[in-house]
């Protein structure tokens, strides 16, 4: 494998009935800063489905500068094997130096199968990505690489960070969680180079039949797009006792969440879970209460704006990322805050 071969930032662009995923236009957002600090002048989303290039232009304009558009009917919905086949295929044919996938459901089927096939490495469920020199600390035994991408993630559990790089092969391969990068402003109007590229498919006895989909009907809140988070902990006591928490919720017109304490215990459903198992969230405002602040947690909820912290331990860790703290009894605090808080938007009418 020549190295030097392999050029630009590629992000897989994940669509799902026609409809770009939000992890596309994120990863958009962190490829950019990416191709800035590789003097990269493009970065490339590749694009696959059936009658999908009505999505060029918004992959532009959330800063995609060239979209490779793999359109066939053998991508309709998503299975294993054409997609694999298909980002397979334009990775050799266009060599890319680094691409990121999103660690959804379909990501974290397709970017492992995909870097076994190009031989290459992948590290999964990134929380940040950046270019930098590899090994970090120079060391006389090894040679010293420059710009490579360093991937850093939670290991053992979330106990340690890890940061791992790829030196000797390429592309280097990551997928990021859903809610960690930020999108750019869209820029309206932006057009991208449009790049039609078909492998051909060819059916074999890896190609499985959709039979039927079914889609599950939620009716949970989605936490991930909530601007105000009002996030209970085991220290709320009981399901019971979240009343005073939709109540804060509905004055502020926040969303609850929760951490996975109050999942396990069957308090709430997990898709209202933030953490590293569960969802990472970026709110404005993220209220805290009764929650203690263990690393799990906090790196799902650690890039909200504002933090609200209420816990009746003056020494819980969540404090050390509030911007704001009150210790005491959230039984008391929480309805006087309510209250205090209906009664100023009651005058303000
Ligand atoms: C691999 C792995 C992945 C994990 N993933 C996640 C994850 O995604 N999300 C997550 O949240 N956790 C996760 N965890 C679990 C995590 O380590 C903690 O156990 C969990 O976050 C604790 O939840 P908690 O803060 O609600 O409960 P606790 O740690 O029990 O804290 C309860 C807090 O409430 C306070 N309190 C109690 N009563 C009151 C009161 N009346 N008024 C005010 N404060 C009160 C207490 O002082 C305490 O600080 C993971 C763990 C592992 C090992």
């Amino acid at each position: 494998m020549s190295l030097e071969e392999y050029k630009g930032v590629f992000i897989f662009a994940q669509q799902v009935d026609n409809e770009l995923s939000s992890i596309a236009l994120e990863l958009l957002g962190k490829a950019k800063d990416l191709a800035n600090d590789l003097d990269e002048k493009k970065v490339t989303a590749v694009l696959l489905g059936s009658d999908v290039k009505g999505l060029v232009d918004k992959l532009a304009e959330y800063g995609a500068d060239r979209v490779i558009v793999v359109d066939d009917p053998a991508l309709k919905d998503y299975r294993t094997e054409p997609y694999t086949h298909a980002l397979t295929s334009v990775i050799n044919e266009y060599k890319p130096e680094i691409l990121l996938v999103g660690a959804t459901a379909i990501g974290r089927d397709l970017g492992p199968r995909v870097s076994s096939r190009v031989h290459t490495g992948l590290t999964a469920d990134c929380t940040s990505l950046e270019i930098g020199d590899f090994p970090l600390e120079p060391s006389p035994a090894r040679e010293t690489k420059h710009k490579q991408l360093l991937m850093t993630r939670p290991a053992f559990g979330g106990n340690t960070i890890a940061t791992i790089a790829c030196p000797d092969f390429r592309p280097q391969m990551a997928t990021v969680r859903p809610g960690v990068m930020q999108k750019i402003d869209p820029i309206k109007g932006a057009k991208a180079e449009v790049v039609e590229f078909n492998p051909g498919f060819e059916e074999n006895n890896c190609y499985t039949e959709i039979v039927k989909i079914v889609k599950e009907a939620s009716s949970v809140a989605d936490i991930q797009a909530a601007k105000i988070l009002v996030s209970g902990g085991r220290g709320v006591g009981s399901a019971e006792n979240f009343k005073i928490l939709d109540d804060l919720a509905e004055a502020l017109n926040g969303t609850v969440s929760c951490s996975r304490a109050v999942v396990d215990s069957g308090w709430k459903p997990k898709d209202l879970q933030v953490g590293q198992t569960g969802k990472t969230v970026r709110p404005q405002l993220y209220f805290a209460i009764g929650i203690s602040g263990a690393i799990q947690h906090v790196a799902g909820m650690e890039e909200s704006d504002i933090i609200i912290a209420i816990n009746k331990d003056e020494n819980a860790p969540i404090f050390d990322v509030a911007d704001y703290g009150v210790v005491g009894d959230l039984n008391k605090i929480v309805p006087a805050l309510t209250k205090s808080i209906k009664e100023a938007l009651a005058s303000k009418n």
